[in-house]
């Protein structure tokens, strides 16, 4: 039994896992929480089933070999059909020794009992930890004593 890569703290198959087999998504938090962990277990055809056809891009959605090492959801709202969510992602590319972060607020609709990614307003910005700050890989180890050293 794995705990969900959403950092929910709860087992993936009572999380993230029946939304990314076919369950409808309570809110707008848990479908986004639930995109990450598509992110996270790179399953490309749920991120395209889970964004909305309006504003769902052709062609490749994941890069491969991205790890992701958390998300943070700052802040949620619904107001009827449409959610927000603004969130914090830390991730680092194949190849790359750096570690970004990417600060977006997402915008959600919910149709026929779904909810549905619409779009979002991001930022990103590379992480410059400091020696003894907590690594960005999640590790819960001191950057100089992890992927700093
Ligand atoms: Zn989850
Ligand atoms: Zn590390």
């Amino acid at each position: 039994m794995s705990l969900c890569p959403c950092g929910s703290g709860k087992p993936v198959a009572e999380c993230c896992g029946p939304l990314l087999e076919g369950a409808a998504a309570s809110s707008p938090e848990a479908l986004m929480r639930s995109r990450y962990t598509a992110f996270v277990l790179e399953d490309q055809d749920y991120l395209r089933r889970s964004w909305h056809e309006s504003t769902r891009p052709g062609g490749e959605l994941l890069a491969h070999g991205t790890r992701w090492s958390g998300l943070q959801v700052l802040t949620s709202a619904v107001d009827g059909d449409h959610g927000t969510v603004q969130f914090v992602a830390t991730y680092q590319e194949e190849g790359d020794k750096q570690w970004q972060q990417l600060q977006e607020t997402s915008r959600f609709v919910q149709e026929g009992g779904h909810w549905f990614y619409v779009d979002g307003d991001a930022r990103w910005q590379t992480l410059r930890p400091g020696r003894n700050d907590d690594c960005p890989c999640g590790s819960g180890r001191k950057f100089k004593k992890c992927c700093g050293a």
